[in-house]
């Protein structure tokens, strides 16, 4: 089939706009009339600093932030080195706030907030690099899944549950939490659960936005470090954006390599995860795929061309997300007989729609009636099973009718 009879609903790399992908084929081959292929050129070229300015500033526009306050960094190694980068700068950086209680051997806390496969990870990863004793779990919701089923996520508790569990921030090294959960198709309602962690201004709040960064408006300034693999929202695999509040930035820079007498009780954070050590290279420590970094470039000054209303881009994304999703839970809540969605409602993910089909087989048949007509990436992931709809922004709503349709007509044929 052609491109533009399909649509793609595929989790992660997932859909990129058509003319995005024309412009980056085109200078695959000869970039810009250089002669030369993009994945041909320097990375310390000037060529390759303009592509790397402009998908800094297109970023920082977009989620309305300024170079004054915020550092964007692109870095290689997905999300998942993010887990463990967050905790090797961040531990330290709790040290060197806290000079002389580090050296009497107290450590920050690394705490998280458990909602999902992903952040369970994370939180896995950190227990591994700092030991069980330095992380606080406030909050695992496996426990509180709505249907009842005990080790399954599916629901995040009222912040009455688990508000209390959190240290004071002075104590916490950073609070974490991933704002949607791409497997379990879980999201955290907007603005929260900063507005809870954030009471104290002594803490540092990391969110992990892989799956829903740029689909809805967020205040940077209530985060210490956000990151997003660009492969879902912003662009295709291979670069990491890392967003870092200045403060924390030069409190991490102010350590230079950590003073001795704390190594090697916290762990020295490998070079490539350094985010003064990348910051202060522009993200150009190593050779940077800048081909990913064009493409994401590419994507975020498509998302910027939308701002002609009153609204900025980002707002009227955010109205389209909403739309989008709200049109394909309607009609699994019309036909609630038949599709079940996994969430509870107040934290149903905009980006990943979760649901089940009943009967035994029925999904595999509607996941191949689907392909038959067009309508791809629908399976679940592995280790979940069921339906899975990812709705980023490159799923245009013409896309979501289609699939809308096709809901319809399973659901009248059953
Ligand atoms: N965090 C979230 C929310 C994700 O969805 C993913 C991947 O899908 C990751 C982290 C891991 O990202 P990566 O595969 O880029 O390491």
């Amino acid at each position: 089939p052609d491109r533009a009879s399909v649509a793609y609903f595929g989790a992660g790399p997932s859909a990129l706009p058509t003319s995005v992908l024309e412009t980056a084929a085109a200078s695959l081959i000869n970039h810009n009339g250089s002669g030369l292929s993009l994945v041909e050129q320097s990375h310390r070229s000037a060529l390759s600093g303009q592509i790397l300015q402009n998908a800094k500033d297109s970023f920082l526009k977009i989620i309305n932030a300024t170079a004054d306050t915020h550092t964007v960094l692109f870095m290689a190694g997905g999300g998942t080195l993010q887990f463990s980068a967050v905790v090797y700068n961040l531990f330290t950086a709790w040290a060197l706030r806290n000079p002389e209680r580090a050296q009497n051997g107290e450590r920050g806390a690394c705490e998280y907030l458990i909602t999902g496969g992903w952040s369970s990870k994370a939180a896995d990863e950190a227990k591994r690099l700092i030991g069980e004793e330095n992380v606080n779990v406030v909050l695992d919701s496996r426990g509180y899944h709505h249907a009842g089923e005990a080790k399954k996520f599916g629901n995040i508790p009222d912040s009455g549950e688990w508000k209390n569990n959190l240290k004071a921030g002075k104590d916490s090294a950073f609070v974490y939490f991933c704002d949607n959960e791409t497997v379990d198709g879980v999201e955290f309602p907007k603005g929260s659960p900063v507005d809870v962690l954030g009471e104290d201004p002594d803490r540092i709040i990391v969110a992990d936005m892989s799956s829903n960064i740029l689909s809805r408006t967020f205040d940077a300034s209530k985060f210490g470090v956000v990151f997003a693999g660009a492969q879902k929202n912003v662009g295709s695999t291979g670069v990491t954006i890392v967003l870092l509040r200045n403060d924390i930035l030069s409190l991490l820079a102010s350590g230079g390599s950590l003073p001795p007498k704390l190594t090697p009780l916290i762990p020295v954070t490998p070079v490539m995860m350094h985010y003064p050590t990348i910051s202060k290279a522009g993200s150009l420590y190593n050779t940077l795929p800048i081909f990913d970094v064009y493409i994401a470039g590419l994507t975020l000054t498509k998302l910027l061309q939308r701002d002609e209303s009153g609204k900025t881009a980002l707002e009227q994304q955010e109205a389209e997300s909403d739309l989008k999703a709200k049109l394909i839970y309607d009609v699994l809540d019309k036909y609630e007989n038949i599709y079940r969605v996994v969430p509870a409602k107040n934290v149903r993910s905009r980006m990943n729609i979760c649901f089940r089909i009943s009967a035994p087989g029925d999904e595999a048949k509607f996941i191949k009636g689907g392909e038959e007509i067009g309508l791809l990436g629908l399976k679940g992931h592995r280790s979940v099973g069921g339906i899975r709809i990812s709705n980023y922004n490159a799923v245009g709503v013409d896309s979501v009718k289609k699939l809308v349709q096709y809901l319809e007509e399973y659901a009248k044929g059953i």
